[in-house]
């Protein structure tokens, strides 16, 4: 079932939570609402729920409008981070719980449930902790178990509060996979509340970048880390560094450190996309290094140009051509560049 936000605005008092805010899911997309805390994520996520009521606009769900719709009846299944699960339930009675309290007409026969939870707790690989209570799971079973609650009632939309945010990095990673694949599996639209950028651009096939009650840029992964629309994105997505520039038409040329005034047109550069060199040429800029170090694959150079600070990512091989050592001289050339003059993207 498609998901179709139209136009919603949503204030707490004078505080505009939502600002106009639009957004197409279709079905069987996996969309990450991404942002830094406080910027309406979880309010939009609970306004598609029928939790929240918005102050303007339309919820669709398959085209047909759903904002006066009750949470009940929008078959939507959900996963919050701190979703606790029924302790006193074991696991096979926490998955059957919302198949149980289904109207009579439409309550599955106890074999019906039967089948259907193992299946589910299969799908999870957790079948074999049917009859554990939750005090004996860990946080990562627990979530996997939360998913096959909120899927046991096959919801045509699935929506996740930051469903992994209390959890290890290792786990996380597991269950990024998980959801990825139950999502493949149901064909379902999902959408999920994330304020991790890797989390984000690892498992969504689009990413909306929240910021303020807007939406700074909608795009799958790739676009939005290797295009970013605006100044917020390259800074939320990963580091950057930034350049004063100088713009000719259609093209532009790094210039020298930034120190900012207002109307000056910006060059952001990602790290890896600056280029170290042990020879000057024409359009590079010198700068001493100040810092090297390892981390994992890459190594992270700090280098300082007019009294700005810039941080250049290399591969270990590119490093050991160049064996960098503090203190000396070396020449910068960015490439990959967008030239921003406020938030307008000018080049
Ligand atoms: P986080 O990542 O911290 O959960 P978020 O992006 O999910 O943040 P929201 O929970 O949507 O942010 O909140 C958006 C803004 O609206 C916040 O500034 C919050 O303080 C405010 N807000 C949310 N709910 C209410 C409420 N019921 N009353 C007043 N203000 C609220």
């Amino acid at each position: 079932m498609s998901i179709e936000v139209k136009n919603i605005s949503k204030r707490f008092g004078n505080f505009v939570a939502l600002d106009n805010i639009s957004l197409e899911i279709p079905t069987g997309e996996l969309v990450a609402l991404l942002g830094p805390s406080g910027c309406g994520k979880t309010t939009l996520l609970r306004i598609i729920a029928g939790m929240e009521s918005a102050d303007t606009g339309q919820v669709l769900f398959h085209g047909e409008e759903a904002t006066h719709v009750h949470t009940r009846e929008r078959q939507v299944g959900f996963v919050f981070q701190h979703y606790a699960l029924f302790r006193h339930m074991s696991v096979f009675e926490n998955v059957a719980f919302g198949l149980r309290v289904k109207p009579r007409a439409e309550r599955p026969s106890e074999g019906e449930i039967r089948e259907r939870v193992m299946k589910l707790l299969k799908l999870v690989q957790l079948d074999w902790l049917a009859e554990r209570y939750p005090s004996q799971l860990s946080g990562g079973q627990r979530q996997r178990i939360a998913l096959a609650r909120a899927l046991a009632v096959e919801p045509k939309v699935l929506l996740l509060d930051e469903p992994f945010g209390a959890l290890d990095t290792q786990v996380r990673k597991e269950l990024r996979r998980w959801l990825r694949h139950l999502h493949d599996e149901m064909h379902i639209a999902s959408v999920f509340v994330t304020h991790d950028q890797e989390e984000a651009l690892e498992v969504a096939d689009r990413v909306v970048v929240m910021n303020k009650g807007h939406i700074e840029q909608l795009g799958t992964p790739d676009e939005v880390y290797s295009a970013p629309a605006t100044p917020f994105v390259y800074r939320f997505l990963g580091n950057v560094n930034v350049f004063h520039s100088r713009v000719h038409g259609q093209w532009a040329e790094v210039d020298r450190a930034a120190h900012v005034a207002k109307d000056d047109a910006l060059a952001f550069v990602r790290p890896h996309d600056i280029e170290i060199q042990r020879e000057s040429s024409a359009g590079a800029l010198s700068a001493s290094v100040l810092h090297v170090q390892a981390i994992g694959p890459l190594v992270r150079v700090e280098v300082e140009h007019q009294g700005e600070i810039f941080e250049v990512e290399l591969t270990r091989e590119r490093h050991n051509q160049l064996a960098l050592t503090a203190g000396e001289t070396v020449w910068l050339r960015p490439r990959n560049l967008r030239v921003f003059q406020g938030e307008q993207m000018v080049s």
